[in-house]
């Protein structure tokens, strides 16, 4: 009986070790930290034997295969120790899908995974597929694979879980961008970064697609090197985009062209943009990725139409929350990077007051110069360490008293208190901070939850 090892017990690992045990392996989940009860009651239900606060070497070191979790970096030791012996180490993505002969959707990028992600699957349940939603978002893989496979699975794959990816094969794969995130983990080269994101093109072959933003610059320069087989779909702002790396330019398979969106890899579909219901330009970049991807599985266009001009969006992503004595309130906390606020700035179309801060990256603010100067005549910085921020925008001329002016907030009740009291009728307060939650919060969803509700107090 072969032996497989799970490190990390939350909703990949969970869903690996059933898929595992159900295919007859020896299976022992090991968690250095605390498993939540929902996945202690699971375990315990199948009879999975696990531990937790702990990884007890002489449990894992012994196993022909390992699952890790994509929150566990190479570095951890007990990971250094396994790839030094030559343990093959998995993603739960990569496990599961040995056991599905479903198609797969997958989608990658730094930034609109989870937007592009589940407007797919809003298409793909509308025209009525069987169809699951896996990867970061919805349940693990692996947990649908055992307990009800489905005909299409619709993932989001972070470059974490591309990392431990080998045989996968997407049969239609999106990259989206590819700008500077997860340094951290990857020895502070942007390249190493680049290559993981780029693996989701291994394996496909030319009745395979590719689907990609011909306006990134990286992409266009890595596709260029590395000439995957799939077909190319690319998608941008018109018809024909010039290239940096070709005399030639890349025509793209979908584009805006007189304020009409245009998708072209089956019947041609056009859409005036504006009534897109994810509003924003980074928003019709997802959209028109995912109308390619519909198109490519054959789905009418008219149910296309519908989803475009119908799906509700994402919690915390540009969500909009209400409006009090005029003034609209908007949720984009998951804005944890510079690149994600400067699309959420470009989609305001009244006065902002901007909420900015948090646990900083190492983020270069002057990305954000420009449309800060158009749109925000207050910022609101909220977090415990501000100085940075105080630094970067007085330079760019806003001042606590100023008519472009900063006021300086380390909780969320007196940043809300004072949007409200900045904000004119008419005028939108964006929360879209720049930066990860860590310092006042859990998460940027538990930032996201608690600036909601604090609005709806108002
Ligand atoms: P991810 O899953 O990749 O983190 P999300 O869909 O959760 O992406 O969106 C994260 C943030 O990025 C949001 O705040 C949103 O405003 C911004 N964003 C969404 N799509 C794009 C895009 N195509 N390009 C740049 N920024 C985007």
């Amino acid at each position: 009986m072969k032996r497989m090892v799970i490190l990390g017990a939350g909703e990949s690992g969970v869903g690996a070790a059933i898929l595992a045990q159900a295919q007859g392996y020896e299976v022992f989940v090991s968690d250095m930290g605390a498993v939540k009860p929902q996945y202690i009651a699971l375990l315990e239900q199948h009879n999975i034997p696990y531990e937790s606060g702990q990884h007890t070497a002489g449990r894992i070191m012994n196993a022909d295969e390992v699952v890790k979790s994509p929150g566990i970096p190479d570095s951890a030791p007990m990971v250094s120790a396994l790839i030094k012996q030559g343990t093959p180490i998995l993603s739960e993505i990569e496990f599961a899908a040995r056991y599905t002969r479903a198609k797969m959707v997958c989608i990658t990028g730094s930034n609109g995974k989870t937007t592009t992600t589940s407007l797919i699957y809003d298409i793909l349940c509308r025209a009525g597929l069987d169809v699951g939603l896996a990867g970061n978002i919805g349940h693990s893989l692996a947990l649908q694979v055992a307990e009800h496979d489905r005909q299409y699975y619709v993932i989001e794959l972070s470059s974490f879980q591309l990392d431990n990816m080998y045989d996968f094969r997407a049969n239609i794969a999106i990259l989206l961008n590819i700008t500077p995130d997860h340094l951290d983990r990857y020895n502070f080269e942007f390249q190493n970064y680049i290559n993981a994101k780029m693996r989701i093109t291994r394996n496909q072959r030319k009745e395979d697609a590719l689907i990609y933003w011909s306006g990134d610059a990286v992409l266009n320069r890595e596709i260029a090197k590395l000439q995957p087989a799939a077909t190319l779909y690319p998608f941008g702002d018109g018809s024909a985009q010039s290239s940096a790396v070709s005399t030639q330019p890349v025509h793209n398979v979908a584009y805006i062209e007189h304020e009409t969106m245009v998708v072209n890899a089956q019947d041609k579909m056009e859409l005036p943009a504006d009534r897109l219901s994810l509003k924003g330009k980074h928003n019709r970049y997802n959209s028109m990725a995912a109308a390619i991807a519909a198109q490519l599985l054959q789905i009418p266009n008219d149910v296309i139409r519908e989803s475009l001009t119908q799906f509700a969006g994402v919690e915390h992503r540009l969500q909009y929350v209400s409006t009090v004595r005029g003034v609209r309130w908007i949720n984009d906390s998951k804005a944890t990077n510079v690149n994600s606020c400067w699309y959420a700035l470009e989609a305001m179309t009244t006065p902002t007051v901007l909420i900015l801060g948090g646990k900083d990256k190492g983020n270069d603010y002057s990305e954000i110069d420009e449309l800060v100067k158009q749109k925000c005549h207050t910022l609101v910085f909220m977090g415990l360490h501000n100085e940075k921020l105080v630094e970067h925008f007085s330079a760019l001329g806003y001042s606590p008293d100023g008519p472009k002016r900063y006021i300086d907030t380390h909780t969320l009740a007196d940043a809300v208190r004072a949007c409200y009291d900045a904000a004119r009728d008419g005028d939108t307060v964006l929360l879209s901070p720049c930066c990860a939650s860590f310092d006042l919060f859990k998460s940027y969803e538990d930032r996201g939850e608690q600036f909601m509700q604090a609005v709806r107090n108002l």
